[in-house]
């Protein structure tokens, strides 16, 4: 059987601090530094001279010859492995690069995360090696663009519910029909994952279950919809797609037949990373314009930069930018070693930095008071461009209840296997000795931190103060509810923010550590602030929604919910 791997947030769910997966916080290996930064270079030389992005929003599309010149830069291979014609850099350089290009523009980095982070991502975890022979070579150069079809009229969120449907020929091809929506690059992609539902034995019975598919650009029966009018990243393209018995060849199955579901789910834990990267690049490059205009404006006889109302919006961007960047890295490094499941951790990140994406976005519009609101200047552009972060890769919603459900996974299994131990005394033996043990060891331990620097104790104990009183709380609720835990949505999204502000605290606890390690508290000191800022408010969130979990006004947010859905209007007598 295949050892189980590691994670974080999972161990957390169960009262545990994985100290060793987060301490020291990751650097970028040397090596990948010197190639990094020649690509940084390269590509802010090339964007200055040649690439407008509010001209590219206003047209709708990149200037001529873009997309060629990014892949001579290599943009488009920055993940294939060399052998195949790419820079085979790890996950902790592409969130780097993938930071400069969102830098440069909203647009940019959906295009590159379609191709890259969920596009060909497939082809790379799961793809044969005559697959890859086949097709990364001129995906790495860009000659070929790669697009994830997913999404249909009728299925989003609930991606298993997908309607296109691929069945088996006697010769062994497959004959593809159905629709797709929305599918970023999909206007120039030539290299499709394409997910479908497949007939699969199963102990002697049919079902239907997702498979992955590679399909190529130019096969008759495969055309593509109009471009998308969209509120930002304009840019993109974004089309439907039509497979009308598009005939696939037997080698065109991505990973086993039947499996494609946790295929998707799986490009889309990098796609996830990839994209929160971009939101941090993104939001480093917004906050330099917004610190020279409050500089540079003056009102009241004063530079607005001196008004308290104005320091607080400048604080909360850079602590929101630097909790997200540094989750970004951590979960890049974990993505990096071998053994770990990141699954949480990207969620997490995509979560918080795209709601930190839109709230940088919303308070620099302020900042930057009337003139924010005026095309020619980037904040309005961002605000649009920004938006859709919450919406694709999973929603937030799914994706909170994805952190709380995946995450009790295991307390729940556990608990299930009391449950049958329970009814079993003597089968189950084995295993209640072993809760029992657990039950005791949870008794009289708190999880610890010993890896935090002193001068942050105070907030690491915050943090396994809180560890421990949401493990219960999380072993509670999945007792109390058993499998209609799923249903309490609002509940599982408290469990969910909890886990997000824990992941935060952790990842700035490392960062700020090695930081102080390196140049001592004094030199340290803005980052220490921005630890206090931070983790000062996280343990409040945590308190607040853990006590909400028992006292919470869900009933009536239910109730009144229902009320207005049913009439179908705002229905009260003033
Ligand atoms: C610009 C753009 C580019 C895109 N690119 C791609 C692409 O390249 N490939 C691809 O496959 N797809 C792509 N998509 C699709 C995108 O992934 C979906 O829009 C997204 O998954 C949400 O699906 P939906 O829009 O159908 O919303 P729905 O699933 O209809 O959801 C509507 C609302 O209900 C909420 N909701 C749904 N279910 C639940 C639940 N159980 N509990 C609580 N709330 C719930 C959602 O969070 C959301 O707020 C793209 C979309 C856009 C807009």
């Amino acid at each position: 059987m295949a050892e189980a791997k590691q994670s974080l947030m999972k161990s957390m769910f169960r009262g545990d601090i994985l100290e060793g997966l987060v301490f020291p916080y990751p650097t970028l290996d040397a090596d990948e530094a010197d190639m990094v930064k020649i690509i940084e270079d390269n590509l802010l030389k090339w964007a200055r001279d040649n690439f407008d992005a509010g001209q590219a929003d206003t047209e709708a599309k990149y200037p001529d010859g873009t997309l060629e010149t990014l892949g001579e830069m290599g943009i488009f291979g920055l993940i294939i492995p060399e052998e195949y014609g790419g820079l085979g850099l790890s996950q902790t350089a592409y969130a780097r690069i993938f930071e400069s290009i969102a830098a440069i523009d909203g647009s940019l980095p959906v295009t590159l995360g379609g191709h890259s982070s969920i596009g060909m991502k497939g082809l790379l975890l799961y793809g044969t090696e005559e697959q890859k022979k086949k097709y990364l070579p001129d995906l790495a150069t860009g000659k070929k663009l790669a697009s994830f079809a997913l999404t249909e009229p009728g299925s989003g969120s609930d991606a298993a519910s997908i309607q296109t449907r691929a069945v088996r020929q006697d010769d062994g091809t497959w004959l593809l029909n159905g629709q797709k929506i929305w599918i970023t690059n999909g206007g120039y992609a030539q290299f499709f994952t394409v997910f479908a539902k497949t007939a699969v034995e199963i102990n002697g019975e049919m079902k239907d279950k997702i498979t992955a598919f590679i399909v190529d650009g130019d096969l008759p029966g495969f055309t593509r919809g109009p471009e998308e009018h969209k509120m930002g990243i304009k840019a993109t393209s974004t089309v439907p797609l039509y497979f009308d018995n598009v005939v696939l060849s037997p080698d065109s199955v991505l990973g086993e037949v039947g499996k494609g579901f946790g295929v998707a789910m799986h490009i889309l834990n990098s796609g996830r990373l990839g994209l929160s990267a971009g939101v941090v690049g993104g939001a480093k490059a917004i906050l330099e314009k917004v610190v020279k205009h409050t500089r540079e404006r003056h009102q009241f006889g004063r530079p607005i930069e001196d008004f308290e109302l104005i320091k607080e919006k400048v604080s909360r961007i850079t602590v929101d930018i630097y909790v997200a960047e540094s989750m970004v890295y951590l979960t890049a490094a974990l993505a990096d070693r071998e053994g770990v499941d990141f699954s949480l951790e990207s969620a997490i990140c995509k979560v918080r930095a795209s709601e930190m994406g839109w709230g940088m976005a919303d308070d620099s519009l302020q900042i930057m008071g009337g003139l924010g609101y005026m095309k020619g200047y980037p904040f309005e552009r961002v605000l649009r461009d920004t938006r859709i972060n919450l919406i694709f890769e999973g929603t937030n919603e799914i994706l909170r209840l994805f952190i709380a459900l995946a995450g009790m996974e295991a307390p729940g299994e556990y608990l299930k296997q009391l449950g049958q131990a329970l009814q079993g005394p003597i089968r189950g033996f084995g295993f209640l000795a072993d809760y029992a043990f657990t039950r005791a060891k949870e008794a009289v331990t708190t999880p610890r931190l010993v890896k935090v620097h002193p001068s942050l104790e105070r907030y690491a104990g915050y943090l396994t103060k809180y560890v421990e009183k949401f493990h219960k709380s999380v072993d509670s609720a999945i007792m109390k509810f058993g499998k209609r835990i799923i249903d309490r949505e609002l509940m599982l999204q408290r469990f969910a923010d909890c886990a997000i502000d824990f992941y935060g605290m952790l990842a700035v606890l490392s960062r700020a550590t090695s930081r102080i390690e390196a140049v001592g508290e004094e030199a340290a000191k803005p980052e220490l602030d921005i630890v206090r800022i931070y983790c000062e408010g996280a343990w409040r969130r945590v308190r607040r929604n853990l006590r909400q979990i028992r006292r919470h006004e869900d009933r009536p947010v239910r109730r009144l919910a229902a009320y207005v859905t049913q009439r179908q209007k705002y229905d009260f007598p003033t």
